[in-house]
């Protein structure tokens, strides 16, 4: 087969590894950072070669074909090199896919992937085999390797899609799209967008390209630059005759005339991006042919995924709420809208080039108290300083949930909702949520 050259040894470098081995490629992994050592035993024990801490460029050059882990930008000099010398470069969901046959359903976005992803495996698993895969768990290569499923729920990175050639997901899903990575797209929110639309360049109009049809950027993008696909968008505020949109408080699903209805007083998930996300999802279920009733009943039990609109405890009639995945100020739009009572909002870490404008309505409606938790927090206390009673500054999580507490009063909310990265004080939004558990649970 050749040789294969992984570059980076995480997850999907790591399951490539594990695939392209079978397959019959001379196989090895480089990586400038360190390996984690569970990988690495990986690696050792399927007597796999790898390096860590340097990339060996000329044994990389060695390659028939790279795979390029999606941390990698395209503009590190190795990558250029590899370019110049017109050795082929591809993502994992690229190079896994080509060894099965499953049919696809492929989810990317700005905003709710994992949620739209976790949502459909849900409703899905009830009546079919289908493995989760992409950003989510172990990787799609090793999955492919170890249960080739006939199905699968990936979800999808621009990074991933921007080395694909021939992935072609059978039902695509794009949740919205909101200027997020533009240093990896040369600050270029057209050159994103087209990245997004990647994951319907090999489709045809035999597949389906699910979307929503309330974002002007999608609808925008696709009356310039058609798809192949049968289009079937979700909308919050339009009729819709193929696809999904909101019959008085109902979820109307059509699909060559066909219909399934839902209340969405019962969906498990709350907010309005979440009827988004649950129109998404069931729209796919719909077409892989899920029983109604099963459908209902899995949007209805869905537990929801960590760190997403997560309610934590009830404190002295006080709900905690943990949103540490809202690294966007958009997906922090949908948490504050969705906010049932007074807020005291914990925002703040690594500032993104954040406009907080679109955020104003709702803070001047529903924040009481502002916790401003980051490193640097003068931007917020500029943006926001006139517009509510407290705000404070803090950089410990605990004493960010302590002045919560104090300020709070009964059938209040509090919400970690940072609209921001969070590498300033915390490893990652996981660490950043957990630690807030803690906190809340130390009460
Ligand atoms: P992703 O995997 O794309 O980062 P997640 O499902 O992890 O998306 O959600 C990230 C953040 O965005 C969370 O704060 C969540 O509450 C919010 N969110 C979820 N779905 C949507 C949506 N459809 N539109 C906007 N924000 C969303």
């Amino acid at each position: 087969m050749g040789n294969l050259v992984i570059l980076g040894g995480g997850e999907s470098g790591v399951g490539t590894a594990l695939l392209g081995k079978k397959k019959g490629y001379d196989v090895f992994v480089s990586d400038k950072g360190i390996i984690k050592d569970p990988y690495k035993q990986v690696l050792t024990h399927n007597e796999i070669e790898f390096e860590d801490g340097k990339h060996s460029e000329e044994k990389i050059l060695e390659a028939d074909l790279v795979m390029k882990s999606p941390g990698i930008p395209d503009k590190v000099p190795l990558i250029q090199t590899i370019k110049a010398k017109r050795i082929a470069i591809v993502s994992e969901i690229e190079f896994a896919s080509k060894f099965t046959a499953a049919t696809i359903v492929g989810i990317t976005g700005s905003n709710g992937k994992t949620t739209t992803a976790s949502l459909t495996h849900h409703v899905l698993r009830q009546e079919l085999s289908v493995g989760l895969a992409g950003n989510i768990g172990d990787s799609f290569a090793k999955q492919i390797l170890e249960h080739d499923y006939p199905n699968y729920v990936l979800e999808i990175s621009s990074f991933q899609l921007d080395d694909i050639a021939n992935f072609k997901p059978h039902i695509a899903v794009l949740t919205n799209i909101s200027p997020d990575h533009l240093d990896r797209y040369d600050y270029n929110f057209e050159k994103y967008i087209a990245a997004k639309f990647r994951i319907a360049e090999n489709q045809t109009k035999d597949d389906y390209f699910i979307y929503d049809g309330d974002d002007e950027v999608i609808v925008n993008w696709l009356e310039n630059h058609p798809v192949q696909s049968t289009l079937l968008p979700f909308s919050l505020t339009r009729v819709v005759e193929n696809g999904a949109y909101l019959d008085n408080d109902n979820i109307k699903i059509t699909i060559d005339n066909k219909h399934i209805i839902m209340p969405t007083a019962n969906l498990a998930l709350e907010g309005k991006h979440n009827i988004k996300n649950a129109m998404a999802a069931s729209t796919v279920a719909h077409l892989l042919k899920i029983r109604k009733q099963t459908i209902r009943e899995s949007l209805e039990n869905f537990q929801g995924v960590e760190h997403r609109l997560e309610h934590v405890l009830k404190i002295n009639k006080v709900q905690y709420i943990n949103d540490s995945k809202a690294t966007n100020v958009n997906a922090t739009y949908y948490a504050l809208e969705s906010m049932d009572a007074a807020t005291v909002w914990i925002v703040g870490g690594v500032d993104k080039g954040n406009n907080y404008q679109e955020l104003f309505q709702f803070v001047n409606e529903k924040v009481k108290a502002i916790i401003c938790l980051g490193v640097d927090n003068g931007k917020l206390m500029k943006n926001f300083g006139g517009m509510v009673d407290i705000i404070v500054e803090t950089q410990f999580m605990s004493e960010a949930v302590k002045i919560a507490y104090k300020i709070a009063e009964a059938g209040e909310n509090v919400l970690l909702s940072p609209a921001c990265a969070s590498f300033d004080l915390f490893e990652n939004y996981e660490d950043r949520g957990r630690q807030f558990k803690d906190a809340v649970r130390n009460l």
